[in-house]
């Protein structure tokens, strides 16, 4: 059994979704494919969610109308013979969402949003899977829903591994018997009350690690739209070189960093798991990606991660009170209820920074919280640029003619915060 993992780039045109489809079709053996919306039908289906929390009711009406549009002529153009059928199913989801849109909202705004947008996978989950019956693949369609479980932190769902274990031996294992290839949806899951839920943006790696671990996949594979796994952005960096293989390790470390690769709770359930993860080019299959495994690379090429839209909040103790302790205790519970995640930070005796991605609101409310215990100061507009096994040439590269406001060095990783100025990069 193996796990196929399409995100939303690989199925986002009528030739792109054929060519997925037919990776499916040329690969023997048992597969449970696992994918994501089209294209940007999730950010889309965000859109929706705000109208509709805003009470925008016939705005969200609209900007839904699009969406539903899209699909419809998509399945009318590469479906032959099953397109009234699809059609019948797609119309199906867009009546339950229509339905809630037509609700005043008296829930969370989370809430609302995973039962709004969780439907892009159905949707394009639908089609695919006609798609692939077309061309003569033994394929099922389920809804995943009905395997991973989750609890009701909406938005943000913390799967239930033991139940989700279950559900796999229930629920996939007995569709198997019947077919050959399983296509389900990623990034969605659901609570006890069957009430949707949705893992993070960019979740679908994350539930195809889940899915192949529960298997005991022999290998989880995510095609994307990339040559393989990149030292760097090669659209910012145009000597950014390919690395064929890299360890667990050193992929976690990635990811956490910012480096858009996949998302970085892919790897914890691989690697308990020892599954090895291929990164596989959608567009050319004969090239042989990344494989990602247990074994330690010794030369790997100094590795570039670059974050923009940063800001850099520093917190300093009201009374003096030394920051260590019950201040920093306080200080984390809050930013955790907010969610807001560091990605680099350093303390003093009496303060602390945190390097953070720049949002308006979440600062307003952070700054309610703690006004009664610290001070708060906000620099916005800076980069973070993050460089593992770096070099003295790459260091200098980098940081040239910028102004560096935080610097922090490990023997392994080296990170720099510094002010943006335009084009960076470009050579
Ligand atoms: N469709 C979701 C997103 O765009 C999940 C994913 O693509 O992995 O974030
Ligand atoms: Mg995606």
């Amino acid at each position: 059994m193996k796990v196929y993992k399409f995100g939303g780039a690989s199925i986002n045109s009528i030739e792109r979704l054929k060519s997925s489809a037919h990776i499916i079709k040329n690969s023997p053996g048992k597969i449970l494919v696992v994918v994501s919306a089209m294209g940007k039908t999730t950010n889309a289906l965000e859109k929706v969610a705000e109208a509709f929390f805003n009470n925008e009711q016939k705005k969200a009406l609209e900007l839904f109308e699009e969406i539903k549009t899209e699909h419809i002529e998509l399945a009318k153009n590469i479906l032959k013979q099953s397109f009234q059928t699809t059609l019948a199913e797609l119309r199906d989801i867009f009546t339950e969402v229509e339905w809630l849109l037509h609700d005043t909202p008296v829930k969370s705004f989370d809430y609302y949003y995973d039962q709004i947008v969780a439907c892009g996978e159905l949707l394009s989950t639908i089609i695919f899977n006609k798609y692939l019956l077309e061309i003569g693949v033994n394929s099922k369609w389920t809804d995943i829903r009905d395997v991973i479980k989750t609890d009701n932190t909406f938005r943000s769902g913390n799967v239930m591994m033991e139940v989700v274990h279950q559900k796999i031996e229930s629920v996939i294992i007995p569709i198997f018997e019947e077919c050959n290839v399983l296509v389900t949806q990623g990034f969605i899951g659901s609570t006890d009350e069957n009430e949707s839920t949705t893992l993070g943006r960019e979740g679908s790696d994350y539930s195809a690690a889940i899915l192949g671990a529960g298997l005991k996949a022999e290998s989880v594979t995510i095609w994307k739209d990339v040559d393989a796994v990149m030292n760097a952005d090669p659209r910012i960096f145009t000597d950014a070189e390919i690395i064929p293989f890299l360890s667990y390790a050193e992929i976690i470390e990635m990811a956490y960093y910012g480096a858009q690769v996949i998302h970085p709770k892919t790897i914890k359930p691989l690697k308990n798991n020892n599954i090895p993860l291929f990164v596989k080019s959608f567009l050319d299959t004969s090239l042989p990606g990344t494989v990602i495994n247990n074994d330690s690379q010794k030369k790997l090429p100094p590795i570039i991660i670059i974050k923009n839209n940063q800001a850099l909040v520093s917190f300093k103790s009201s009374d003096y009170s030394f920051i260590e302790g019950s201040p920093y205790k306080k200080l984390i519970e809050i930013l955790d209820s907010l969610n807001i995640k560091s990605n680099l930070s350093q303390h003093t005796a009496i303060s602390y920074l945190i390097s953070i991605d720049y949002s308006e609101e979440k600062l307003i409310k952070l700054s309610e919280k703690i006004s009664a215990l610290f001070e708060m100061n906000v620099e916005k507009d800076l980069q973070l640029i993050t460089i593992r096994h770096y070099t003295p040439d790459t260091i200098e590269k980098l940081t040239l003619n910028k102004k560096i406001i935080l610097e922090q060095k490990t023997p392994q990783t080296v990170q720099f915060l510094v002010k943006t100025t335009i084009d960076n990069y470009r050579q």
